[in-house]
């Protein structure tokens, strides 16, 4: 002990000698300067578990894919369309029971849906823009008990459940007159904002020069609201599709292009898996939220959900691999030809 302490003296008076020598500028060297380890190599990351087998969690990518569609959440519902708290809640708590992940409508019209392996996609859409669905208190505060409140909650207590939705709104949104506010904290918080055009209009009933209009003026409000967004995604109001078609899609007006890589509608039934051949981006159905009694109870979603868990084929079951497609070779459905060497046959 007592020759290490000489030893760090006498560098040190040496270090002194040598800066002296050199004009003495910089004042004295640190001993520490001298001394330092070379920095240990880099440690790499932990390589992720392995994926299981796609035929061990049955994984059938070019299955169904319920496409949710909600509108008010309200105590008091006056319409099939609307579902109270208790309801909403319930119907996403069996969603996380039966292991689906929500995802975007843009993350499955575009196939990138990365959920883990064995776990079934939904996408989960609020038509309307309504305060019952989202809204923020006087310091910008997420109100409990409306639906996206009630989202984060199931979410919280189901590590899976990705607390995401597609919210489709029109102007004004969330009775938010410029939407800065209420639409830059659905953004920020992973939430898809979709078109649902300015006035709610019947696009079936106006010229080509309106629906251009209704469309490109409900962009533009959102991307004045929230600079820097991307509008992927209309909700076609009352489910109707303008008389030119495309123009639901694709157009410009007011000095504004947009395009849509998904239109949805009011259906009465599972979507397509975004692989399949059968996927059509301009003609997305949706189930509407409902129980399991009461009007068209059978196109609702208890019903879908019931026929779903109990035909496990049918349902787009996620291998864990976005980069690979997975599917039983006595599927029903074609892959379309965007698939090509990804699929894997078992
Ligand atoms: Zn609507």
């Amino acid at each position: 002990m007592r020759n290490v302490r000489v030893g760090v003296v006498a560098t040190a008076a040496v270090l002194l000698v040598v800066c002296a020598g050199c004009g003495g500028e910089t004042g004295p060297a640190q001993p520490n300067a001298v001394v330092q380890p070379p920095a240990p190599p880099p440690v790499p990351p932990p390589a992720p578990p392995p994926l299981p087998a796609p035929e061990s969690v049955h994984a059938n990518e070019l299955g169904d894919v319920p496409v949710l569609m909600y509108h008010r959440i309200t105590a008091t519902p006056n319409s099939v369309y609307d579902r109270t708290p208790e309801d909403f809640r319930a119907e996403l708590e069996r969603l996380a029971a039966d292991d689906y992940v929500p995802v975007t409508a843009t993350e499955y019209a575009t196939a990138r849906v990365d959920i883990p392996a064995g776990k079934h996609p939904v996408v989960l859409t609020f038509d309307d823009g309504s305060i019952n669905q989202f809204t923020l208190d006087g310091a910008s505060e997420l109100v409990a008990g409306t639906g996206v409140g009630i989202l984060l909650d199931v979410a919280a207590a189901h590590p899976d459940f990705r607390p995401v939705a597609t919210c489709y709104v029109n102007d004004p949104p969330f009775e938010e007159p410029t939407g800065r506010r209420t639409l830059a904290w659905l953004h920020e918080h992973g939430f898809e904002i979709g078109n649902h055009t300015l006035d709610h209009a019947n696009l079936g009933r106006t010229s080509d020069a309106e629906v251009r209009h209704q469309i490109a003026g409900m962009q533009r409000f959102i991307t004045d609201a929230v600079p820097g967004v991307q509008v992927r995604s209309i909700a076609l109001p009352l489910g109707v599709h303008p008389k030119n078609e495309r123009l639901a899609a694709d157009g410009s007006a007011d000095g504004g292009d947009y395009h849509h890589d998904s239109v949805m509608l009011v259906g009465s039934n599972p979507a397509p898996s975004p692989w399949s051949a059968a996927f059509d981006p301009a003609n997305v159905p949706r189930i509407r939220s409902q129980g399991p009694t009461g009007q068209d109870a059978q196109y609702g979603s208890a019903a879908w959900l019931d026929k779903l868990a109990a035909d496990p084929g049918r349902r787009y079951t996620s291998d864990g691999d976005p980069n690979r497609i997975s599917a039983p070779a006595d599927r029903k459905t074609a892959p379309s030809a965007a698939v090509g060497p990804l699929l894997y046959e078992y």
